[in-house]
């Protein structure tokens, strides 16, 4: 059985949910917020994990300018009051009889089940990248017991080569991998030893956001700090004893070795069980596949999906999840009366530090750049910097996950 978290709302059935939802990370616990604000009185979420985390502020604690403890909080005390807390992993969705069985052996049954299981990281992608992190050298803000031990390494480094990676998609948000490599360069550009330090930086694409306007600042950063950009490239595999990474690009194989210390994020993909519920699209990541503007899946009505684990044809990203949820709050009540669902066009956020005090805050969706009404409106910005970092985490602990944006 279950363990519905007790004295957390409403409970008709311990195993039955009008809406349940899987998942209570940022997508998770902002939609049922919604919904319970919108007047819905049977709300359950399926979290295994009793911590929740603010995953933007990893990259500041790679920098240093944050603490693990500023990215987290009990899951119980984000989950809103009237949804009720079960403490358990889904492990298969059988759509056809609404049903979703749990690690624990539960069967729940749902009216609408919406999938918010965020991605996890593919590390079998990456032959060695696991042992290198476990030897020290390489490591990331993108895997949380990896975060804390950046900064300190980072820190210290004053000759030699180093790697930063920027994931391939789909990734949580992965051009924001360009935060601690670029504010690192800064860091050693004052103190004085950048010149000393053969710094490589692994894209994706042949641009490094794809956003006109964004990107000319991105280059122009680059080459000021002297770095060396490799693109359209990926990680292929990590050598843990040799200190090296070999990365795939158009023209062959390229070796980076004798690294002083390589930033290398993991590859992601969904959870197996999406695909191995026939919910998943036909792609090795595997993620839900939904009609990317409804966000409803096109394999059964009453599943719908949104967040990092859902294919939307945009970048993933939490600043994405404010247009989702309110989107999907009301898809779920337009289905429900038979009125006409609303559209997703796919905007999401792209914010990049490209120093220990300057932020680009870019937004785009599926078809142009959204920029702020400003002159020069990607240029790096203090203001932008202190919004990321100190304001941000604010509004997201206090009115995202409340429901409020
Ligand atoms: C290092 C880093 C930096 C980032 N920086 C930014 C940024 O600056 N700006 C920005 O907008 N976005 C950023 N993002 C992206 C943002 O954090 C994600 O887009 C957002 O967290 C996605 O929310 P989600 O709820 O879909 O997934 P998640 O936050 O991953 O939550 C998924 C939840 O589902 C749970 N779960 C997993 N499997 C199961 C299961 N089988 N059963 C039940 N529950 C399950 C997990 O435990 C987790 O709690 C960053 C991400 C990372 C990793």
């Amino acid at each position: 059985m279950p363990s519905p978290t007790p004295g957390r709302g409403p409970s008709t059935s311990p195993t039955h949910a009008e809406v349940l939802i899987v998942g209570a990370g940022n997508a998770g616990i902002s939609l049922a917020a919604r919904l319970l604000r919108d007047g819905a009185r049977d709300v359950a979420i399926v979290e295994p994990s009793p911590v929740h985390r603010y995953r933007p502020l990893l990259n500041y604690v790679g920098t240093g300018h944050a603490a693990p403890p500023d990215v987290e909080r009990p899951t119980g005390s984000v989950i809103p009051a009237g949804c009720r807390w079960i403490q358990d992993a889904v492990e298969t969705v059988h759509a056809q009889a609404r049903t979703v069985r749990t690690r624990r052996g539960a069967d729940l049954t749902y009216g609408t089940l919406v999938l918010c299981p965020g991605m996890r990281e593919d590390w079998a992608a990456t032959p060695g990248l696991q042992d290198a992190y476990t030897a020290g050298w390489a490591g990331s803000t993108y895997v949380p017991s990896s975060a804390p031990l950046v900064w300190p390494a980072l820190r210290n480094v004053r000759e030699g080569s180093v790697v930063f990676t920027v994931p391939p998609e789909p990734a949580p948000c992965g051009p924001t991998a360009l935060k601690p490599a670029l504010t690192a360069c800064d860091h050693w550009r004052r103190r004085g030893v950048l010149p000393d330090l053969d710094v490589t930086v692994v894209l994706p694409e042949a641009q490094p956001l794809g956003v006109a306007g964004a990107d000319e600042h991105l280059e122009a950063v680059f080459a000021a700090y002297g770095v060396t950009v490799v693109r359209r490239a990926r990680v292929d595999s990590v050598d843990p004893v040799l200190r090296s990474v070999d990365v795939a690009t158009p023209t062959g194989t390229r070796r980076l070795d004798h690294l002083a210390y390589a930033h290398v994020v993991p590859h992601y993909r969904a959870p197996e069980w999406i695909t191995r519920s026939g919910l998943g699209e036909a792609s090795p990541a595997g993620l839900v596949d939904v009609d990317p503007t409804t966000l409803r899946s096109r394999h059964h009505q009453d599943v719908w999906a949104l967040g990092d684990a859902a294919a939307l044809a945009t970048r993933s990203s939490g600043g994405a999840l404010r247009k989702q949820v309110k989107v999907l709050a009301h898809n779920l009540a337009a289905a429900a009366a038979g009125r006409r669902l609303r559209s997703y066009d796919g905007y999401t956020v792209m914010p990049v530090t490209t120093s220990r005090t300057q932020l680009m805050l870019v937004q785009a969706d599926r078809r142009r750049p959204r920029p702020l009404p400003l002159p020069d409106p990607f240029a790096p910005r203090r203001s932008a910097w202190w919004f990321d970092r100190h304001v941000l985490p604010q509004v997201y602990f206090r009115r995202l996950l409340r429901g409020k944006v």
